[in-house]
């Protein structure tokens, strides 16, 4: 269907579970050769086998993408196993903390910003070096949340993280123009994935608790979340020269949850 992704290199964070899982099935059935970027799981080995079963060529890195070390090395290990690199997904994130402002603790608002700002940061930096020659695609998971401000209560840190990575996507489609380098950024609504894991609520989110109007989750269009393949789709068009006229912006999938 993408022909021309076949054979090229993708790095996926968050290959592991969900969107990112996905959207590693998808490349790689398309024909790309993808490194998978997690935190050391089982689940990691679990999509590495399941594109290997079906042909894929894949390798693994165990990342934790707060760490510049980490992330640094898992492009070299990439670039060394099979030349340039063409697409970074930078899609692992969390929700963590989620607490009202008053009483949400500085290190758990700096964990938050960590993983899902300062990460996405760090996977276009040590990107650059791979990519600048030959160009390419990235596309950054951002939220809903990072625009429209309810989906949840307490969710100050996660929200500032999306909307920051919006706002970074934009400034790196500005500044890699000059190597071909698109960036985007998407921004799901509720997809079904294991995010709840790295979702920490504190009991004193019931002070904030307001009556809300449409249950999580209720798009207009399925009335119910979305699947991580629906996104995985938007990440194949993105990887791929169809959209070679995108760049810099958020493209929202989200069956019209955030006009709710
Ligand atoms: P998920 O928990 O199923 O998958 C996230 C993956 O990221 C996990 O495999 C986890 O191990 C990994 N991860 C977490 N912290 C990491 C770290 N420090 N270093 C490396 N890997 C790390 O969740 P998901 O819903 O697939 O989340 C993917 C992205 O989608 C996130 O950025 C999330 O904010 C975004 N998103 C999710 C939804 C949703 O409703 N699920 C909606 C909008 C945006």
């Amino acid at each position: 269907v993408l022909p021309d992704i076949k054979d090229k290199v993708a790095l996926i964070t968050g290959a592991g579970s969900g969107i990112g899982r996905a959207a590693a099935v998808l490349l790689a059935q398309q024909g790309m050769k993808v490194c998978l970027a997690d935190l050391k799981d089982d689940r990691l080995e679990g999509t590495k086998q399941e594109i290997e079963a079906a042909g894929g060529q894949v390798i693994t890195a165990d990342v934790d993408i707060s760490d510049p070390n980490r992330v640094q090395k898992a492009f070299e290990q990439t670039a060394k196993t099979w030349g340039q690199i063409h697409v970074v997904f930078a899609n692992a994130g969390i929700n963590g903390v989620l607490a009202p402002i008053e009483d949400m603790k500085p290190e758990d608002w700096d964990r938050t910003l960590s993983v899902n700002l300062k990460g996405t940061f760090l996977c276009v930096k040590y990107a650059i070096p791979h990519m600048k020659e030959s160009g390419g695609s990235i596309v950054i998971t951002s939220s809903i949340n990072g625009s429209r401000t309810f989906s949840g209560f307490g969710m100050s840190a996660y929200s500032s993280s999306k909307a920051g990575q919006v706002a970074f996507a934009k400034m790196a489609a500005l500044e890699l123009a000059r190597y071909k380098i698109r960036v985007n950024a998407i921004c799901p609504g509720s997809i079904k994935t294991n995010i709840g894991e790295n979702t920490q609520p504190t009991p004193e989110l019931d002070k904030i608790k307001i009556p809300i109007k449409y249950p999580e989750g209720n798009q207009p269009l399925e009335h119910a979340p979305g699947q991580p393949e629906q996104v995985a789709n938007l990440v194949a068009f993105l990887a791929s020269d169809v959209s070679n006229h995108i760049t810099g912006t958020e493209l929202f999938i989200d069956g019209a949850e955030s006009l709710l």
